[in-house]
């Protein structure tokens, strides 16, 4: 590849880092050996996935045996909802979660619904936040699991999570978070914040895909997902993604690690590249202005398509995706601007930049300037687009 690659889609997927793969190695030949078994190269391979616990387990304030390896978030999301709501299904079968989550909570829910569950979608407002005092008023007697992700992956913005955990822990009920797009991008503490499961992702935080971990507090009700071995202390089946698992782990810790000086400088670099681009007329940003994730930049340009955006700016080599990477097949405009209430005609227009660790002030330059060219010349073929925003040079 000559051309120069800008990837601002952190929030689709991340490269794995040199250093995770490198620590990864060894485990796919040398150190092969199954976990459960009594040879030293089996059970040195304990070693490690003890280890990858601990790293995962700190990161989060939690213990390492509330850590459960799973094959990533999807996975996490829907042994978190199925596992806790048929654990709980003596107690009542209401569930409390939003309209903005990932499709892995919302299609839970749907199926969960099937079943007999009755869920509550609570509203947000425009800047993509939901109230605790909606959480609150939406609990009844019959009220098993509260889920509300921790930051939204298409707006980036950051729910108050603490508020809602003290709310859930205050009524006896479960609460869990989708905290996929924010563990290793934002601090996080499961005890202070009385979060009681959490899903996260190894490929959302410079980690290997296919793998995520789910973390259950000690003592909370939730029944098995996989059924099989007695692995992750019976309660997720299946011989331990050993590679994966040691990736996982060295990834969570080198992004805590860095995470302060990091969440600075791309918080610069974001407030940027949005004040740049806000600078184009008839342009909004979507979600919190401050509360969001400091990789995260979500703007509509009015009068032209997203899809029209993105296939330009890959002509100049730069990756960006008009909102959740799952919804770029269909026509539907996003479920979360919907929810937001951002009328189908604009939300169409919107773009979704996340940059990342090799993001530089060069890159925020290049990409400025790429959309500020693609979208005066989107809008000077769109019908759409008023007179007078044609003329401006
Ligand atoms: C990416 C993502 C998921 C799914 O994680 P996978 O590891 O890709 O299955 C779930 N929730 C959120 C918020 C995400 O961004």
């Amino acid at each position: 590849m000559d051309k120069k690659i800008i990837y601002m889609d952190h929030a689709a997927t991340t490269y794995t880092a040199k250093e995770v793969v490198e620590a990864m190695i060894p485990y796919f030949s040398d150190e092969f050996g199954n976990p459960s078994s009594v040879y030293s190269i089996g059970q040195s391979n304990k070693k490690v996935l003890d280890l990858a616990r601990k790293q995962a387990a700190s990161a989060i304030n939690a213990q390492p045996d509330e850590i459960f390896f799973t094959n990533g978030g999807t996975e996490s999301d829907n042994w978190a909802l199925k596992g806790a709501a048929f654990a709980n299904e003596r107690k009542g079968k209401h569930i409390i979660t939003t309209s903005i989550e990932h499709h892995a909570v919302l299609h839970s829910c749907e199926w969960l619904a099937s079943r007999g569950f009755e869920i509550t979608y609570l509203p947000v407002d425009k800047f993509g936040m939901v109230s605790p005092e909606s959480v609150e008023k939406a609990i009844r007697q019959d009220t098993i699991l509260i889920s509300v992700m921790y930051a939204n992956n298409e707006v980036g913005t950051i729910q108050p999570i603490a508020e809602i955990g003290k709310i859930a822990r205050k009524h006896g009920i479960c609460f869990h978070t989708d905290a996929v797009q924010a563990v290793g991008h934002v601090p996080i503490d499961v005890v202070s914040e009385n979060i009681d499961l959490l899903s996260l992702s190894g490929h959302k935080l410079y980690g290997p895909k296919g793998i995520g971990a789910l973390y259950i507090r000690k003592g909370t009700r939730i029944q098995s997902f996989m059924h099989g071995g007695a692995q992750e202390r019976k309660r997720r089946a299946g011989t331990e993604n050993v590679p994966g698992i040691v990736g996982l782990g060295a990834a969570i810790e080198r992004a805590v690690t860095h995470l302060p000086e990091e969440m600075d400088r791309l918080t610069d670099l974001r407030n940027e590249l949005t004040r740049e681009l806000l600078k184009i007329p008839a342009t909004h940003l979507n979600g919190h202005p401050t509360k969001r994730l400091p990789n995260n930049t979500n703007i509509i340009f009015e009068y032209i398509e997203g899809e029209s955006v993105l296939l330009l700016l890959n002509m100049k080599g730069i990756c960006a995706s008009t909102g959740s990477a799952c919804n770029s097949a269909s026509l539907e405009p996003s479920h979360v601007l919907t929810a937001m209430g951002i009328p189908h005609e604009i939300a169409h227009g919107s773009i979704r930049l996340t940059i990342g660790e090799r993001t530089t002030a060069e890159d925020v330059k290049i990409v400025t300037a790429a959309l500020k060219e693609t979208v005066e010349k989107l809008r000077a073929m769109s019908p759409l687009t008023p007179k007078e925003l044609k003329n401006v040079q």
